[in-house]
């Protein structure tokens, strides 16, 4: 933790650079580009019948969109407009009107025809709902129906086989903050969130390494650094602001890195719209591109730091920052023969980088004072994902890129409330304040009043896996209780998720919209209960962003869901419910009074007590975490973790598969064309050399296959590493496997090995069983 405080945004010079700009061609005519004025132009048409409403949103609202985070249209990195078209797409959910009656109660069967952009644009839920086994369609129920029922179920069944998920939409760090509380005071530890599927290794590889598990910079820390190195992450297309920031960093003779396998074209360069120089002439963004194996990060940092241990031999200093590493650092030696007994053959494999490339990287950073390390799903979601971000801190620690200006390790968050759902205990490892651990819960029992459950709650896919258990086991889920998501369209093997789902005795989804897991059949009731906005809850809203500002967004007039409900009050609700004898300790008037019990019982969120005006917002920790090397560990110290390589069997004749983001936020798809590679979202993006061994032509039918599952698409050229394939996200889900899980932070695993082929040979060869056979194969090469 730090001292010293952020100093709020900065001017960017005005002064042309052409030296930066992409092309002398006004606007990108002629590129592959996104059209930002006709994107907008659009969201305008979308949202005609509230513009007044929608623009209040815009101006005084925190943005609903990633975490990139803004209050109105003002950041703390840049003076100026802060403003892009995720935020403008999700304001339709914001603004829009409720479902009609006659849409929401057809038969089930004609919604469930419906995909998810369909009924998303039905409109919002206007009323709680029902839908009972062996019913065809929705019922109105009246709160109190709704939360009567959920309530005695909670009281018949046993708190294991209780489960509570919150997502990232919208979510304010109230609700999170009282939905944990209220999992606790029904007697379960069975609650978790959105990270469990983004960013849940960074925090536990950040805890483990140097004592906190948060992005330890600002943004501000970006501009002027001497390496900005973006791992995994295409923050130009998720977090699009950023790209400004990264402008007025190349503005400050910064150098942008990118690690990752496929060339994604938004970080190579971009037309920033609110910049007028960069939305004519476009900027150049990376400096240096290393395509790197799917799964090849942690070969790829063994090989820089090989690098930095051999220069030392050279020259003692050219490589480690020795006095940051004796005075704040433990265990290099251990690192030091950990990496050092990987020879360069297995290295350079495991990458797919040579030596060479790995040398330049080396030298630049051993070069730089400074370096901002940013890094994403590319990293976290893999089965070694808390393993993959130890290695990015072990790089910043050996060369004390740490706790003090333009230095820092940041795991850019892609959802507005997800940073703060686990820092408010909406997940069975923690509680505010902190861990789980026996200090922690004894803490927080002295404010709660109540015990605290002690046994280990369940992650996400665990608990959805223990609908599947016997009707007696302990932990067999029957009734889980879910704040927005949809996990049909967000955890791998849709096909068994869906078979969980049907499985739980009772489903309540709370939520603004309808999605296709909503209309999934249950084994007694699915009951639906309509949710406010962030921007409709009485007494406003926090949330909290990457760089750990926490901002305050008012409740802001305009039209209202008349019986939709706060998320906080909605728990309280059903808490006194099922304990009405003890609902005095579950009881919050207001939102302001949920602030100031946060502000006690998670003390780096005190301060949040204080938020009550649009704008209002404060960091916690300071503008450094770890400033000046001390790290909140045991001993002051942070930790270089010596890392194994991964084992990552691909046969011969496979290929790596990952997933990426097109103009979409999150599983909500928001176009069918991705504006930076003209790829549709059925295009399985390939190497042109790959595609020509295996005589596969650009635009072809093709089949991506393992044994978790197979997704069909058509080629597309792409410069994707060789031997390594790209699927979007979610529609390439059924490649991946349920129940491989990362070790520490149980992260699902998004990537896996697969065989590509024409699909009239795979499909002429299903039909003789080819493919059962090819896979009995891929079952013994693979166990
Ligand atoms: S970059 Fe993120 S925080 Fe900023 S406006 Fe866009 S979605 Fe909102």
């Amino acid at each position: 933790m730090g001292k010293t405080k952020h100093t709020g945004p900065m001017k960017v010079s005005k002064k042309p650079r052409p030296d930066l700009w992409v092309s002398k061609v006004p606007f990108g005519l002629g590129k592959i580009k996104p059209h930002h004025i006709r994107d907008t132009l659009k969201v305008v048409w979308e949202n005609k019948d509230s513009l007044p409403y929608a623009t209040r949103i815009l101006t005084q609202g925190v943005c609903d969109g990633c975490a990139l985070g803004v209050s109105g249209l003002k950041d703390q990195t840049l003076k100026g407009p802060h403003l892009c078209t995720t935020r403008l797409n999700v304001l339709r959910l914001n603004t829009m009107p409720a479902i009609k009656e006659d849409m929401l109660h057809q038969p089930i069967s004609e919604l469930q025809k419906l995909d998810s952009t369909a009924l998303r644009k039905l409109g919002r839920i206007p009323y709680p709902l029902i839908r009972e086994k062996g019913e065809d369609r929705f019922r109105r129920l009246s709160w109190d129906d709704a939360l009567d029922r959920i309530a005695g179920k909670i009281k018949q069944i046993d708190p294991k086989q209780l489960a509570f998920y919150l997502t990232s939409r919208g979510i304010t760090n109230e609700s999170y903050y009282v939905a944990g509380k209220v999992a606790r005071f029904l007697g379960t530890n069975n609650i978790d969130n959105a990270s469990r599927i983004c960013h849940s290794p960074s925090k536990t590889a950040l805890g483990r390494s140097i004592g906190v598990g948060a992005s330890t910079c600002n943004y501000k820390d970006w501009i002027g650094t001497d390496v900005l190195l973006f791992w995994g992450s295409v923050a130009a297309n998720n977090q699009p602001v950023s790209t400004k920031y990264m402008y007025a960093a190349k503005r400050k003779g910064t150098k942008i890195i990118i690690i990752n396998p496929h060339v994604e074209p938004a970080m190579e360069e971009y037309w920033i719209p609110s910049n007028i120089e960069s939305a004519l002439f476009g900027t150049k963004l990376a400096d240096d591109i290393y395509q790197v194996n799917i799964g090849g990060d942690i070969a790829f940092m063994h090989g820089v730091m090989k690098h930095w241990f051999d220069m030392e031999e050279e020259e003692h200093g050219s490589a480690i920052d020795h006095d940051f590493v004796r005075e704040h650092v433990n265990g290099y030696e251990d690192l030091r023969e950990k990496v050092m007994a990987y020879d360069w053959e297995t290295l350079e494999k495991s990458s797919g980088l040579s030596k060479e490339r790995m040398g330049e990287l080396a030298q630049l950073l051993a070069r730089s004072k400074s370096a901002v390390f940013v890094w994403s799903m590319g990293l976290t979601q893999h089965r070694f994902g808390t393993d993959n971000v130890s290695q990015v801190a072990n790089l910043a620690l050996l060369r004390g890129f740490l706790g003090r200006e333009h230095c820092g390790l940041m795991p850019i968050r892609g959802h507005s409330g997800v940073q703060g759902s686990g820092e408010m205990g909406a997940d069975p490892f923690v509680l505010p304040g902190s861990d789980m651990d026996e200090e922690n819960r004894k803490r927080v029992e002295g404010h709660w009043k109540f015990p605290i459950p002690k046994w280990q709650g369940d992650i996400v896919g665990v608990t959805l896996e223990n609908a599947l258990l016997p009707e007696d086991h302990e932990r067999k889920l029957k009734l889980y209780y879910m704040s927005g998501g949809n996990f049909l369209e967000t955890m791998p093997n849709p096909d068994f998720v869906k078979q969980c789902l049907e499985a739980v005795d009772i489903r309540v989804h709370q939520d603004i919209i309808l999605n296709t897991s909503t209309l999934v059949d249950s084994k007694e009731a699915v009951i639906v209960l309509p949710a406010m906005t962030r921007y409709e809850q009485p007494g406003g809203g926090t949330s909290t962003s990457t760089e750990r500002m926490v901002y305050f967004s008012p409740e802001i007039k305009g039209p209202r869901i008349e019986e939709a409900r706060a998320e906080w009050d909605i728990y309280i609700d059903l808490a006194k419910r099922v304990k009405p004898e003890q609902a005095e300790l579950i009881d919050f008037p207001d939102a302001a009074a949920i602030r100031e019990e946060i502000a006690k019982t998670a003390p780096n969120y005190d301060g949040i007590q204080y938020l009550k005006e649009k704008g209002d917002v404060f960091q916690w920790g300071g503008a450094w975490l770890c400033e000046g090397g001390i790290c909140p560990t045991e001993d002051g110290r942070g930790n270089l973790i010596p890392v194994e390589l991964p084992e990552l069997r691909k046969p011969e004749g496979h290929f790596y598969v990952t997933t990426r983001r097109g103009k979409q936020f999150n599983s909500m798809i928001y176009g069918e064309k991705d504006p930076f590679t003209n790829a549709d979202r059925y295009d399985i993006l390939m190497n042109e050399i790959d595609c020509k061994e295996l005589d596969i032509s650009e635009g072809e039918a093709i089949v991506a296959y393992n044994k978790a599952g197979s997704f069909t698409g058509r080629a597309k050229f792409s410069n994707v590493k060789e031997g390594n394939i790209a699927v979007f996200w979610p529609e390439g889900n059924p490649l991946f496997a349920e129940s491989v899980y990362e070790t520490y932070a149980g992260i699902p695993e998004y990537n896996a090995t697969c065989i590509v082929e024409k699909a009239e040979t795979y499909y002429a060869h299903k039909d003789t069983k080819y493919v059962e056979k090819r896979i009995d194969e891929l079952e013994v090469e693979l166990n």
